[in-house]
């Protein structure tokens, strides 16, 4: 699923191109997943783009009018600018046909596994959608990010990185690969953390998203931008989608196990 690196490079490509653009017309090829379901089109037709922004791993187009369209790419949700419109893929489900300054932009919203979704908000439920979120990691100084790690004291630190209203934005590749550069296990219990440990945790936090930003994310499955590229960071992890290969720390063998459901790199041997 694409994490903060992702979700910020497809925000800073379609801010780029989209501020100061006005949706003419939408193409709905199916509604699965967009909301108001009947009402979307007329609610998002004519609106202007002021900017993309992000919060957490949500998109949030804000128009003119104090609305906005709020976008989760979830598992494999993606914007793909084209020349224009061709022959509709299995997979697309919108066409958004925008102008700026005379041109005409097209947009395309396509979703293999249907989990994303496209929703038309008001000022007041883009307010209260936000709100639900935890700290935004880049945005916020390492001793206040440290202090999302103090409670609940019986919690795995492994769901705490991954709870998003504890700290916005971070996932499955960037929570394993944190704990590893910070040397601790996702498995140990917030309780048994020290100070030093959470202030570790929060620098490499901070510098692993921003390296990862710099190369436009990890394309460990189907994530691509805007363009259809690829992000350039999978061969810069430590341990996520690495179990058996050496640690580039030490060389020990990287484990994968399972934790609260979810697969869990780490080194035995770097991380305690
Ligand atoms: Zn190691």
């Amino acid at each position: 699923m694409p994490e903060l690196p992702e979700v910020e490079t497809v925000r800073r490509q379609l801010d780029r191109r989209l501020s100061g653009a006005t949706i003419e017309q939408i193409h709905l090829f199916w509604d699965g997943r967009v909301f108001p379901r009947t009402r979307f089109r007329s609610l998002i037709e004519g609106k202007t783009i002021t900017a993309i922004e992000r919060r957490a791993k949500l998109l949030i187009w804000r128009f003119s009018d104090r609305t906005a369209l709020i976008a989760h790419l979830k598992m494999t949700g993606n914007f793909l600018f084209v020349d224009r419109p061709g022959k509709r893929e299995k997979h697309d489900h919108v066409l958004f046909s925008l102008t700026k300054r005379g041109k005409t932009l097209f947009l395309v919203w396509s979703d293999v596994r249907k989990f994303g979704f496209l929703k038309s908000v008001s000022s007041a439920e883009l307010e209260r959608t936000v709100g639900q979120y935890g700290p935004e990691p880049l945005e916020t100084g390492v001793e206040d990010l440290a202090a999302c790690f103090l409670a609940p004291k019986t919690r795995k630190l492994k769901a705490a990185l991954l709870d998003q209203s504890c700290i916005a934005g971070v996932g499955n590749i960037y929570a394993d690969e944190a704990c590893h550069r910070a040397g601790i296990r996702p498995t140990r219990r917030l309780a048994t953390l020290s100070q030093r440990e959470r202030l570790r945790l929060a620098t490499e936090i901070r510098s692993v998203l921003s390296e990862s930003l710099e190369q436009k994310g990890t394309s460990a499955n189907d994530y691509v931008d805007t363009q259809g590229e690829r992000g350039g960071f999978l061969d810069l992890l430590r341990v996520y989608g690495r179990a058996g290969e050496p640690c580039r720390t030490c060389a020990a063998s990287i484990k994968r196990i399972v934790l609260g459901g979810r697969g869990t790199h780490l080194c035995p041997r770097c991380q305690t």
